[in-house]
């Protein structure tokens, strides 16, 4: 048997007349960008946040750094975020030009740890970009109080968590702004690239619809801007799509349950938490080997049995050398649990299409591969 990481075909095979149906409208109506189709999905995208507005660019990476322009954040100004992420967290500090500086994860969540953040703040912090990182959000509560305690802009990255809830509050209650990302392996993802602003912030609003099309508010450009949409056809598909992404979430959830509970007696592994009262939405489903040792055997004894399991993320960024050091970043603090997540973390597949009997033998492999391992 063979199981793969993603269903993205499945996906579409099981949706494909409300896929096509907006296709082809889109098609037929000679508006291909920044058309009536864009305008629709914009407006479906802030409803379901629940939020005033949405606005479509080109990716996730452009939806933070365009937010980052749009709310002042530029050269001199130090950004705290977190160094258990993906990697365009931290590009997009870097290509607004400001300072990221990174602190450490939480141990059980792997999300920011608000603990540490104060510690990073200078009178130059602007911002705290936390990432609710594989599908969690991270401790909003806490870094609000922080926020305003010390008069700092929020921006959340939620490239991994539409459609997550923390405890009293969800994505975008308590930040400036809400930064997307549909790319194709994304919970609501399109075939292809495509991002979004959300927020309840006119004023960010108006300014990320200015820059993502040239700078230019009406027909005549008057002030630099950029070209980052997100295109008509992507805009209808990724609509067609948010109807189910209740549907696939908790798909998502299902399966993610049906894994702990057969793993939880597994003596080499430990499991994802979810924090109580919390709705985890499961982008990855990360358990870690208790033996940075162990980690590299067991992927490969997975991948070997024909589990196409992956590793998210192997180099925590503050390891990463490709990284602009020194000029605009730097580390606080010590980063244990980053590093320890980053040699051991093991992502099994996840999507709302696996079968009962894909999740049953990707816990059979897991198992059988604990026991031999001690
Ligand atoms: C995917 C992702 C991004 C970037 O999105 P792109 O659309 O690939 O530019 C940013 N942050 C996080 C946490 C991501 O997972």
């Amino acid at each position: 048997m063979t199981v793969p990481f993603y269903g993205h075909v499945q996906q579409y095979h099981n949706i494909k007349s409300e896929i096509d149906t907006n296709i082809r409208e889109v098609l037929e109506s000679g508006q291909y960008v920044m058309g009536p189709m864009l305008k629709r999905f914009e407006r479906e995208l802030a409803e379901y946040h629940g939020m005033k507005y949405a606005a479509g660019v080109g990716n996730g990476t452009d939806a933070l750094w365009l937010t980052f322009l749009a709310l002042g954040i530029g050269p001199g100004d130090e950004c705290v975020t977190t160094t258990n992420t993906f990697f365009a967290t931290a590009e997009a500090i870097w290509i607004a030009n400001a300072t990221a500086v990174f602190v450490d994860s939480d141990a059980r969540t792997n999300c920011i740890d608000p603990s540490r953040i104060e510690a990073a703040i200078t009178p130059k912090t602007r911002a705290l970009v936390p990432v609710h990182l594989y599908g969690q959000c991270a401790d909003m509560k806490a870094i609000r109080r922080i926020a305003d305690k010390h008069n700092l802009l929020v921006i959340e990255d939620n490239a991994q968590a539409i459609g997550a809830r923390g405890d009293g509050f969800k994505v975008g209650d308590l930040s400036d702004a809400v930064c997307t990302s549909f790319i194709t392996q994304k919970n609501l993802g399109t075939f292809g690239d495509g991002g979004a602003v959300v927020t309840n912030n006119e004023k960010v609003d108006r300014e990320i619809r200015r820059l993502r099309n040239h700078g230019s508010e009406k027909r005549s450009c008057h002030s630099m801007g950029y070209n980052s949409r997100l295109d008509d056809i992507h805009a209808g598909i990724l609509s067609a799509k948010l109807k189910h992404i209740d549907e696939w979430n908790d798909m998502r959830r299902k399966w993610s349950a049906r894994y702990s509970a057969c793993l939880k007696d597994a003596r080499n592994v430990t499991l994802p938490c979810e924090v109580p009262g919390y709705r985890h939405v499961f982008h990855l489903y990360i358990v870690e080997t208790r033996r940075p040792e162990h980690r590299d055997p067991l992927l490969t004894f997975l991948n070997e049995s024909g589990v196409d399991a992956k590793c998210h993320y192997p180099i925590a960024i503050h390891q990463q050398e490709g990284y602009p050091w020194g000029k605009q970043a730097r580390i606080a603090g010590p980063i244990p649990n980053s590093e320890r997540n980053a040699g051991c973390c093991i992502s099994l597949p996840m999507f709302p299409e696996l079968t009962q009997q894909e999740v049953d033998y990707v816990i059979d492999k897991t198992l059988e591969w604990d026991r031999s391992a001690g």
